[in-house]
């Protein structure tokens, strides 16, 4: 079948900005979006399962090539008839290439690299797990030591093996503290990485993955855009935003908005790694589909819950002692399954302090279904013609909407993709 495949179908749009919602259509489901897709890094959404996120309301996960490449392996995976039979999900699934990880792994800090938190040299270019050819990249194994050699054309066949509903090209991840000259390079190279992998695909490939580019060009404004049209102009089915976004966030929507100028309407677009309540709501207005990030089941792993309060970046610190005796809910209104059992401040701040597992599975659910609720009302804002005013209001603090069932119950985050049937 000739690509780019028709994935992807727009239901509503902004006037007033580039945002856009709709329904992107892959192997096993359909994905609404705009959409939250929450990391299930080695096959599993840390601490979940996948009854647990579907009924928050998602329609996909991210799996990570790397990872699950090093351990358990992609024959033993394909063994089991592919990621979706060995983790028992059978919704949609995005594998990353591995770029990510392996170039980070000179440094090990290239998820502050892309946001521009780190200073560190030359980003790292010279970390001596790390060799780059115009082969591919040549990294040691964090499980076993043994050298591996990872290509565009390897990542490809480990994502078939995996068998995702979608497949991320193999790209250097261009950190942020490169000169221009390295990244442009980078990013040549990135191009030709993606017409090897899309050549690999459409011979060995399985014909209904779909496969995204990767935007790369640093925060250089011609390089951003010459990629975006690289990109745009390639067979590949959909389009992700990577590399290095710039040293804050105005520098991050800045390069974001150049690609989104650029890149064709019909296609699929996924912003790689970035997931903050703000980071989300402009990402939304700049005509983003996707997004993936850690930040959600991350700090819920380190005792910080999602609220609506703008004033402290949308989360509060429930180790802080200020909570040791709270009897509050941890969000008022909220009906995840954390929320919604009346689980304390208090309890949740104690079960971080024993560091019991049940207090990470709790802030994760709560996390997730704050996030899977705030999109879900960011696309009925899209659908009503209203996101514009829905986005202010939700900046200025208000909550995301509980969405209710017809007999009235409430859902713990977005309502299920098709209406439940009746009995
Ligand atoms: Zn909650």
């Amino acid at each position: 079948m000739p690509r780019p495949r028709e994935c992807f179908e727009i239901t509503a749009r902004d006037p007033q900005s580039r945002g856009r919602a709709g329904l992107l259509t892959t192997a096993h489901g359909q994905v609404r979006t705009p959409a939250f897709v929450p990391l299930a890094t080695k096959g599993t959404v840390k601490g979940l399962e996948p009854r647990d996120w579907r009924e928050l309301g998602f329609d996909m996960v991210l799996g990570n090539t790397f990872h699950l490449m090093t351990t358990p392996g992609k024959q033993l995976v394909k063994d089991f008839g592919g990621l979706h039979e060995f983790m028992r999900w059978d919704g949609p699934i995005i594998t990353d290439s591995g770029g990510f990880q392996v170039f980070s792994m000179g440094h090990g800090t290239i998820a502050d690299e892309v946001k521009g938190r780190s200073i560190t040299g030359n980003g790292g270019r010279d970390g001596k797990t790390l060799g780059i050819t115009e082969k591919g990249a040549t990294f040691r194994n964090y499980v076993d030591g043994s050298k591996q050699f990872l290509s565009p054309e390897e990542s490809m066949d480990v994502q078939a093996h995996l068998g995702s509903d979608i497949a991320l090209v193999f790209d250097e991840c261009t950190p942020f503290h490169v000169t221009k000259d390295y990244t442009d390079k980078s990013t040549q190279r990135s191009h030709r990485w993606l017409e090897r992998c899309l050549d690999w695909h459409a011979e060995h490939g399985p014909e209904d993955q779909l496969v995204y580019g990767i935007v790369q060009g640093g925060v250089y404004e011609d390089l951003r855009t010459e990629s975006a049209q690289t990109i745009a102009d390639s067979r590949c089915d959909g389009i992700a935003i990577g590399g290095s976004l710039g040293a804050d966030k105005p520098q991050m929507y800045e390069v974001v908005e150049w690609a989104t100028g650029v890149l064709p309407e019909g296609r699929p677009r996924h912003l790689l790694g970035i997931g903050d309540v703000d980071d989300l709501l402009r990402g939304v207005e700049l005509g983003i589909d996707t997004f993936d990030c850690a930040m959600p089941t991350r700090l819920a792993r380190h005792g910080v819950a999602m609220v609506p309060d703008p004033t402290k970046r949308w989360r509060v610190d429930l180790t802080g002692s200020p909570f040791r005796g709270s009897t509050e809910p941890v969000m008022e209104g909220c009906p995840c399954p954390c929320c919604r059992e009346g689980f304390t401040r208090g309890y949740l701040a104690y079960l971080q302090r024993s560091k019991e597992q049940t207090g990470a599975r709790l802030l994760t659910l709560h996390n997730l279904a704050y996030t899977a609720r705030l999109m879900a009302d960011l696309r009925e804002a899209l659908a009503e013609g209203r996101v514009g005013e829905r986005i202010a209001e939700l900046r200025a603090g208000a909550a995301p909407k509980v969405f209710h069932a017809p007999d009235g119950t409430p859902y713990p985050g977005a309502p299920p993709l098709q209406a439940p049937v009746a009995a």
